[in-house]
């Protein structure tokens, strides 16, 4: 599966091309929070995820067939001039738990990646993720909103 391009994304977390473990790396893994979420349904869990993606800092991504939706950011203990942990003795077990080679660094964290609300809603239905478009309520007052 070919990732949708993304320039600006890629960019930004582009890997080093270090191999020292942690060197260099900008602390990749204190940077955007990521959730994982269901996969779409029915058109109003699609409209939801469409919604999401009108905001800059907010992408879609799928990793193995599991959805997340990642809002770009950076943890408030990262230390902005060092790049380093600003909360080293008392980090939370995730934080101690997250090492090398498994992680953002060094694994593909994403198959596909969406910043396009459009291209999100193109993706579904080539893949037949929601089958046909279909009229539900939520969408039905929406047209009716529109018509009038
Ligand atoms: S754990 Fe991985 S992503 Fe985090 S700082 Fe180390 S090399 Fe970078
Ligand atoms: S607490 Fe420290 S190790 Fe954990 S995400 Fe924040 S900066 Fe990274």
């Amino acid at each position: 599966m070919d990732p949708i391009p993304s320039e600006s994304v890629f960019k930004k977390r582009e890997k080093s091309v270090s191999n020292d473990k942690c060197a260099d790396c900008n602390s990749l893994c204190c940077h955007d929070l990521v959730m994982a979420i269901d996969m779409p349904k029915d058109i109003d869990d699609l409209n939801s995820l469409i919604w999401y993606l009108h905001f800059e800092s907010s992408f879609i991504f799928i990793n193995d067939n599991v959805w997340y939706h990642m809002i770009r950011s950076k943890c408030r203990f990262l230390s902005k001039g060092t790049k380093l942990c600003g909360n080293y003795e008392k980090r939370i077990d995730k934080c101690r738990e997250h090492k090398p080679p498994n992680c953002e660094r060094y694994e593909n964290w994403y198959d596909v990646l969406f910043d396009d609300p459009y291209k999100l809603e193109e993706y579904v239905y080539e893949n037949k993720i929601i089958k046909e478009k279909s009229f539900t309520k939520s969408s039905n007052k929406k047209n009716v909103k529109k018509n009038k």
